[in-house]
């Protein structure tokens, strides 16, 4: 049985133990969750990003049949009167992703309200720099300095991986490059793709 389009497969006591920012973890599952999980609608608005994820999902998602559900959105699309691209603003599964965005946040605050997963946090977790302000908004105040404190160790973790990288290119060794890109997600966050 497939999980309801609302909420995505990953969890967020799952998603702790991944490495990186449990929030942009579960957005970017959450992002081919909704891919499968699109119907034809009327007045479905897509934002560039969208229609792109929705085009690139076929292969990544053999595990079921989407790339019936996605032509069919897009066919519906066509057969619609052409209103152009959506802002973000407008995009229907923009607003989705948002929806997921703040349930999760809050998941994630509840879970502060135990001393023993912040101190786990504290000593192992990550948060990106997109996520940990917005998570600030939903824990009480006296949890907020935890949340600083994780940044703080993982942007100490990060500089001292990508100064070892650094060396590393200049020995002419190129592999590893996976830092640049939790470098990038530390820095602005990701929603997927
Ligand atoms: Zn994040
Ligand atoms: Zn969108």
């Amino acid at each position: 049985m497939k999980t309801p389009a609302s909420a995505s497969e990953t969890t967020v006591s799952q998603a702790v133990t991944k490495g990186s920012c449990p929030i942009c973890e579960i957005l970017k599952d959450f992002q081919w969750t909704l891919a499968e999980t699109t119907q034809p609608q009327a007045n479905l608005r897509l934002c560039n990003f969208h229609v792109w994820a929705l085009a690139r999902s076929r292969g990544k998602l053999s595990r079921s049949t989407p790339g019936e559900t996605v032509t069919s959105v897009f066919l519906d699309i066509l057969k619609s009167p052409l209103v152009g691209k959506a802002r973000t603003e407008e995009c229907t599964l923009c607003h989705r992703v948002l929806a997921e965005e703040v349930a999760r946040l809050r998941e994630l605050a509840q879970r502060f309200q135990s001393p023993m997963f912040v101190q786990w946090m504290t000593s192992h977790g990550s948060l990106c720099l997109d996520h940990a302000p917005k998570l600030k908004e939903f824990v009480p105040l006296r949890m907020r300095p935890a949340i600083d404190k994780i940044v703080e160790r993982n942007r100490s973790e990060l500089e001292r991986e990508l100064e070892a990288f650094r060396e590393q290119l200049r020995h002419g060794i190129h592999e590893g490059g996976g830092i640049l890109g939790r470098v990038a997600e530390f820095l602005v966050g990701q929603r997927g793709l």
